[in-house]
């Protein structure tokens, strides 16, 4: 049986949250010119190349070439580790947004606030493009599980905002939210109050979570501790019967079969190859129902997706019409 759109479009109900995690690659993806200036997103195995900091490592007798979670467990002095963050940190923070529609204000307008986007990243792109789409519709909530240069914590009231912001239990400046750096045994808890906050709402989430979508991450090796934390949350101590995941990755189904077998012990897996082809596309605001009537009746629901444009306002524009259909519902899943 197959549901026409609008009856979904028309239907929103209370379900339980649909969870993103973003990785490296999704970055990579949703800005594959890179910023607003061309400036390009690097990954782990061209950071040194693209933030440039062959040299500094080179003059300090540091082999430069590979993986920068390499390169950087093998730096021991603290001044010269000082130097390469500041670097890291000012290539990120410079970076901007495109004035064009871009994956990323797709992605948050896909989500309602119900839901919850978790990501690696560094970079400015998910906050800068959650300040201009807030007022558009009800947006997701945002975690940065690695910190992020556009944001700062007051370490003794957990708050946290906008980097330069005053904290509004004690009006005092916000302090930076470091980057966490890419070293084997990842002190996540010791870091920053803020970031270990994180990691307590991820667990919570990923219990919580109807489906997730995995989105350009690539598990590497360094991140086991925190992959097996997902897990199980996901799995261990989650009551629900299937497991429906969905992975938006570049590389071939098989590879992403056995990455992520350990998530899926009932096969509900789906992978894409691009963002355009995914759940959160093609049913923007109601991936869950979607899910939701395929499992419970088996009936396949027509696409929505938004139109195809880098248009900012015409996808804002396309969503507000979605969105405002969802103010009363009280249905729940
Ligand atoms: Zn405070």
């Amino acid at each position: 049986m197959i549901i026409e759109a609008d009856e979904i479009i028309h239907e929103p109900r209370n379900c339980k949250p649909h969870v993103v995690l973003l990785g490296a690659g999704a970055s990579r993806a949703a800005f594959p010119d890179g910023d607003a200036a061309g400036k390009a997103l690097p990954v782990m195995n061209d950071l040194v190349d693209v933030i440039g900091l062959k040299l500094l490592l080179e003059q300090a007798g540091i082999e430069s070439t590979g993986n920068f979670e390499v390169i950087y467990s093998r730096l021991k002095n603290r001044e010269l580790k000082n130097k390469i963050e500041n670097e890291i940190f000012d290539y990120f923070e410079n970076l901007s947004l495109p004035s064009t529609a871009t994956i990323y204000d797709q992605l948050l307008l896909s989500l309602r606030e119900k839901d919850a986007i978790f990501t690696f990243n560094w970079d400015p792109f998910l906050f800068d493009a959650y300040s201009r789409n807030k007022d558009i519709a009800s947006l997701p909530n945002i975690f940065f599980l690695h910190g992020n240069v556009r944001i700062g914590e007051c370490k003794r009231c957990a708050e946290w905002g906008i980097r330069y912001g005053i904290c509004p239990t004690c009006n005092k400046n916000f302090t930076d939210v470091p980057l966490l750096y890419p070293i084997e045994d990842k002190h996540y808890a010791d870091s920053s109050p803020y970031i270990k906050a994180s990691w307590e709402s991820v667990k919570n989430w990923f219990t919580a979570a109807f489906t997730i979508t995995i989105f350009g991450y690539g598990a590497p090796v360094s991140d086991v501790k925190a992959v097996e934390l997902l897990k199980e949350a996901w799995l261990k101590k989650s009551s629900r019967k299937f497991e429906h995941i969905e992975v938006i990755d570049i590389l071939c189904s098989e590879q992403l079969t056995a990455r992520w077998k350990a998530f899926t012990p009932t096969f509900h897996s789906s992978h894409q190859d691009s963002f355009e082809k995914s759940r959160l596309c093609s049913w923007p605001r109601r991936s869950s129902e979607m899910l939701f009537s395929a499992m419970s009746q088996g009936s396949l629901c027509e696409g929505f997706p938004p139109p195809k444009t880098n248009n900012l306002a015409k996808l804002q524009n396309a969503i507000k019409k979605i969105a405002q259909l969802e103010d009363n519902s009280h249905q729940k899943i």
